[in-house]
């Protein structure tokens, strides 16, 4: 199909459902542009000059700067913020022939687990309506769910990528740390940042992987791994898999994950062990100072003097507390107590993934070990802080990790969180391949 026929059909999809209809809500805005870019886009295809990602229609998360979109975050504070440049990952897109359809909706500045902290609203799950869709990138991984879009850019710090996709029955990945450029993503925390694409299958993943991965000289961190698209479909052959040896609140979900592993094994003749990892229940406790305090010294330019309003002034709660968590702990009487215990916990976190992944060629558990709530139900912060305890990890190890739908729980997909060593993308992606062949 032409470029443009898509986009007119996915633009009248979002007008009945996610305007009207259904009202999801997965996009903030809309690129206004869309129809003319989708023109070009086919001029070039039918001369045969255009790039990779032709006839890619791209939902991308409201924390990227996309010239002269808006640039959000789904926050009051950057409400009218019209980006003037296009960031590193949006660039690469461009060149290589990707439509972007639009901004999606997030939780604000990406600090949630549900997508209930946008400031303009939550996203509904297009597979289970009432509840939500998970977060923080609720809005790109329901976009491609709700069938919006063909693919969508999210951030994961923590796990934002890989909850919501899980949650609405999606493929989403969060690369390896540095192996996406940063630039022109708006920072929550930035030694755990990680831009990464979402899809409705592994091989657009990947796809959408290979043309945004790489080193970047507006990132200095950024660097490039090894990654060649087209070895992505070869079943891998001698695979160890690791299954985490976790307690899982819901039991169900533990058991979809290990009746998959063992039939997939037993197709590819993979050998399965179970593996501890004695640290990952530090993983939240790790993780939450070097959120506050990375996120209040990002902040601190949302003074109300050059971009939108001082955010302080208009934010919502969860963004609050972690301003106000960051400037308390960061004060000097502590000397950097938390934030530098915290940083020598991710250091052991750190080693003991690196340790791990000389005996297993990947780690595979449930993404969330419990399902997804109502939209609106008051639930405790413990309970919140559960939706991130698996996926935590491998942000604070800095490892790559992808959710792959595998069934469905109460009519409502689960996701198997599969997690391979630093810059193993193209491994991750041939086992995540293999499993998705596998229909059982
Ligand atoms: N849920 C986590 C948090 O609120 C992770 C968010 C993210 O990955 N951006 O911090």
């Amino acid at each position: 199909m032409k470029t443009t026929e898509k986009l007119k059909k996915y633009l009248k999809e979002i007008e009945k459902n996610d305007k009207n209809g259904k009202k999801i809500n997965a996009f903030l805005q809309l690129n206004p542009n869309a129809l003319n870019d989708a023109k070009i886009i086919d001029e070039k295809i039918k001369k045969g000059k255009a790039g990779k990602l032709a006839g890619q229609i791209i939902g991308i998360k409201s924390n990227m700067n996309v010239k002269g979109l808006i640039a959000s975050c789904a926050s009051k504070t950057l409400e009218n913020y019209k980006s003037p440049y296009d960031a590193t990952v949006i660039k690469k897109i461009r060149e290589e022939d990707g439509l972007i359809i639009g901004m999606t909706n997030c939780d604000e500045f990406a600090c949630g687990w549900s997508g209930e902290t946008s400031a303009f609203g939550p996203t509904k799950n297009p597979q289970a309506l009432d509840l939500i869709a998970g977060g923080s990138s609720s809005g790109s991984a329901a976009a491609v769910s709700g069938n919006f879009c063909d693919m969508a850019l999210g951030s994961d710090t923590g796990g934002s990528i890989r909850v919501p996709s899980s949650h609405c029955g999606v493929v989403g990945v969060k690369p390896t740390y540095s192996s996406v450029s940063r630039y022109g993503l708006v920072d929550m925390s930035m030694s755990l940042d990680q831009i990464g694409p979402i899809a409705k299958n592994v091989f657009d993943v990947a796809l959408l992987f290979d043309i945004i991965q790489g080193k970047d000289e507006n990132d200095s961190i950024s660097q490039g791994g090894k990654f060649d698209l087209k070895k992505i479909n070869k079943i891998p052959k001698n695979i160890v898999v690791g299954v985490l040896d976790f307690d899982i609140s819901d039991k169900r979900i533990q058991k979809l994950i290990d009746e998959k592993i063992l039939k997939v094994s037993e197709k590819y003749g993979w050998k399965i062990k179970k593996v501890k990892m004695k640290y990952i229940d530090f993983a939240i406790a790790t993780y939450f100072p070097l959120v506050y305090v990375e996120f209040f010294s990002a902040t601190r330019k949302f003074d109300g003097r050059r971009y939108g309003k001082k955010i302080e002034d208009v934010c919502g709660p969860e963004v609050l507390r972690r301003i106000l968590g960051g400037l308390e702990i960061s004060k000097a009487e502590y000397g950097g107590r938390y934030y530098h215990k915290a940083l020598q916990a991710k250091k052991l976190i750190e080693e003991e993934f690196r340790n791990a992944f000389k005996n297993f060629d990947c780690i595979i558990s449930p993404v969330v070990p419990r399902l997804p709530h109502k939209i609106g139900e008051k639930i405790s912060s413990e309970e919140m802080f559960q939706y991130d305890v698996l996926t935590s990890p491998m942000n604070l190890a800095g490892n790559c990790a992808l959710s792959l739908p595998i069934g469905k729980i109460d009519n409502i997909p689960i996701g198997m969180q599969i997690a391979c060593d630093k810059f193993q993308e193209e491994k991750l992606f041939r086992i995540a391949r293999a499993v998705e062949k596998l229909k059982c």
